[in-house]
């Protein structure tokens, strides 16, 4: 059961690409972010040295990978990809470092599933540009120390938190992407609109940036979705788009039928909660890193849902978006 909200990556976001803003100017929203890299790649540049290391940690499709591409392209320099669980063997990084031109920039996403010992290996190289290998097996083992090029390590992960600390210290530059407000999603719509050559109101625009959950990668895969079903109908108004999402089941606010039973599960299982994380994840069958990383952040960010050191409780907001009233307090 596919969910058009799924903000992480599935094959059909192949069409993304397109969509991808190719320049600091260019991307829309994270000012903050974009402020900070512009200022620490003009002076990499001035210096004539590698970027320091950068760590973008945020909910998936935020635009982690579109800023590390755009970190490379502005600093002139080669980019190479990667990520977290397909380096299997100290090996495979090996390969990968060794072959990076000086101040080229490596991404690698989800750093968090990392293996300990390739952690291990990746330390000095990001210190000091130095693999340290081990060559051979038994008493004929021997170590060897190969000089790596300069290079950028831009590193993604879903949390912060996931990282061991010797790992995290070791970036220079951390920066903490957040939701996109509706109006820098409607620009990122109208923009991808244009670029898929559909011609779309400005009412239809905010009406698709208003149910993308706060994520690019959804507002860009709703509009798909309005683009097929509008195919030949001329411009595309805001009734068309509501007709178009609803047959979707993303709401009003964008959110999908697991976001709802997410919150049904809290109102009905346990009159609002506090209820733990992980007796949610069993009873909705979905992993708790999921829950904590892709469902979550957003029903938190607006006040849906209310993480307490008791558990999770429905927010007043959670309790209006049901259609129900939360029980009164006990001393009321
Ligand atoms: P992440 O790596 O955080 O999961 P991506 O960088 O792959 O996210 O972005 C997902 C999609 O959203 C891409 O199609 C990208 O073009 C689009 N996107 C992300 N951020 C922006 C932005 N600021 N402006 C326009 N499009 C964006």
């Amino acid at each position: 059961d596919e969910r058009v909200t799924e903000p992480q990556r599935t094959p059909e976001d192949a069409a993304e690409a397109g969509l991808r803003p190719q320049t600091l100017d260019d991307f829309t929203g994270q000012k903050a972010s974009r402020e900070n890299l512009s200022v620490f790649i003009a002076a990499a540049k001035a210096r004539g040295e590698a970027l320091d290391h950068v760590l973008l940690h945020g909910p998936p499709g935020l635009g982690k990978t579109t800023l590390a591409q755009i970190v490379a392209r502005e600093l002139g320099v080669g980019f190479r990809a990667t990520s977290g669980p397909v380096i299997q063997r100290a090996g495979d990084l090996a390969a990968i470092l060794t072959n990076l031109q000086p101040r080229d920039v490596l991404f690698i996403d989800e750093i968090h599933r990392l293996q300990p010992a390739i952690e291990e290996v990746l330390y000095p190289a990001m210190e000091d540009f130095q693999l340290d290998l081990i060559i051979g097996e038994g008493p004929a083992a021997r170590s060897v120390r190969i000089d790596l090029s300069p290079f950028t390590l831009v590193a993604a992960t879903t949390r912060a938190g996931l990282l061991a600390t010797p790992l995290r210290d070791r970036f220079g530059i951390p920066l903490r992407l957040v939701f996109y407000t509706s109006e820098e999603l409607r620009q990122i719509v109208a923009r991808g609109a244009v670029k898929l050559g559909l011609s779309l109101t400005e009412a239809a625009a905010e009406e698709i940036a208003r149910r993308s959950r706060g994520t690019p990668r959804i507002a860009g895969r709703l509009l798909r979705r309005v683009r097929d079903f509008a195919l030949g109908r001329g411009e595309v108004t805001r009734d068309m788009a509501d007709s178009a999402l609803s047959r979707l089941e993303v709401d009003s606010r964008g959110l999908d039928a697991m976001d709802r039973r997410y919150l049904s599960r809290i109102a009905d299982h346990h009159n609002g909660g506090p209820v733990g994380v992980e007796t949610l994840a069993a009873a909705l069958a979905e992993a708790r890193d999921t829950l904590e990383d892709v469902i979550e952040p957003y029903l938190i960010q607006e006040g849906l849902v209310l993480r307490t050191s008791r558990g999770r409780m429905l927010g007043e907001e959670g309790w209006r978006h049901l259609g129900l009233v939360p029980p009164m307090p006990d001393n009321a």
